[in-house]
């Protein structure tokens, strides 16, 4: 459907735990309450409003978390997702850990496609970032998507004097193996107010004097933001996604279901519908339509990160808990 600034709003990110197996610096402290069973949406009550959004257009459903994987039963819940009538495409966003013993499942579910975040090729700054050890299975889950055919693309967020050094090795993963590289600037949210990061215009001249032969690209190559490149006797593309710099909110597809039932129309501001309170109201399926409808249609006009006074409107929630 479109929203009331006549934009078609067809995807739609579910995060579906805000528990983590890692812990990002830049994404969520060490110690944060999870969300309690009570209050996370049964995977029944997601799977009833994505058919309902599903009627109103909304199409491709990304899957993440907190770490989607950690959540039991998302498997099955994927299958459920991906069989729904108006259901076009799934996929997952992971950190990777536990992704390798998933794979015969997402394969045979059908997946159209694994996003994984790595933002270091390097075990100890693995560990510096995500305060555990788990660098070889992620990298391992990352060959083995390759293996098992699955289309996937590596998010990295490249942050001042933590990664920064590793822009090319990370890039030459697109030239080594067939996947896209996609760096993510980093949001003022969270724990990720206290990084700098780096945008496009930053990082695309370093890569344009190791490679001037770069071509932007016009392919549709996700569901998002992403401005990709191609570089001659590479595999796979370089993408950049300037959430905060490269403000593309004029084109913004997507709404955002958190794991305890909000749907967010914006990522910047902390608001939006409470669908888990309706359901558990006894709301019927008509009245579910009409709050889901009623909130992609007052999507906000554009989100106002470059304003961050404390007592703004923006959310105050963890990454972990929206799901990026
Ligand atoms: N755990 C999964 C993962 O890491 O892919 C899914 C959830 S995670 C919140 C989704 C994405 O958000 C990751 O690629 C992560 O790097 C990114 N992210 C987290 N905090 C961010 C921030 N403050 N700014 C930009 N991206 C962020
Ligand atoms: Fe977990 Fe993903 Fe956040 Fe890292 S970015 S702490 S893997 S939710």
């Amino acid at each position: 459907m479109k929203d009331s600034h006549n934009r078609v709003i067809d995807y739609i990110r579910i995060s579906i735990t805000d528990r983590c197996n890692l812990r990002c610096r830049y994404c969520m402290p060490e110690d944060i309450p999870s969300i309690s069973h009570d209050e996370i949406m049964r995977f029944e009550s997601i799977l009833r409003i994505c058919r309902l959004a599903g009627s109103l257009g909304i199409r491709k459903f990304k899957v993440t978390g907190g770490e989607p994987l950690v959540r039991k039963g998302c498997l099955p819940f994927l299958k459920e997702l991906k069989a729904l009538p108006d259901t076009e495409q799934v996929t997952l966003t992971t950190n990777g850990v536990l992704l390798k013993d998933c794979l015969p499942t997402l394969k045979e579910i059908g997946i159209d496609g694994v996003n994984v975040s790595l933002d270091t090729l390097n075990p100890d700054t693995f560990f510096r970032i995500t305060r555990r050890p788990d660098f070889s299975q992620v990298i391992d889950s990352i060959l083995s998507c390759q293996a098992a055919g699955i289309r996937t693309k590596v998010n990295t967020v490249l942050l001042q004097g933590v990664n920064d050094g590793e822009f090319f090795d990370l890039v030459h993963l697109a030239r080594d193996y067939p996947l896209d590289v996609r760096f993510i600037e980093i949001m003022p949210i969270g724990c990720g107010r206290q990084y700098r990061g780096y945008n496009k215009d930053s990082l695309l001249p370093l890569l344009v004097s190791k490679y001037p032969d770069y071509e932007y690209s016009n392919e549709t190559r996700g569901n998002g933001p992403a401005v990709y490149i191609t570089i001659p006797g590479f595999q796979g593309y370089i993408g950049f996604i300037d959430a905060i710099h490269g403000k593309f909110c004029h084109q913004c597809n997507r709404v955002r279901l958190t794991s305890d039932g909000l749907l967010k129309p914006c990522l910047y501001y902390n608001s939006g519908t409470n669908l888990k309170e309706l359901i558990r109201n006894q709301a019927d399926d008509e009245q579910l339509l009409s709050a889901i409808k009623n909130a992609i249609y007052h999507k906000p006009t554009e989100h106002q990160f470059f304003h961050t006074a404390l007592e703004g409107p923006e959310e105050l929630r963890k990454m972990s808990q929206i799901g990026g």
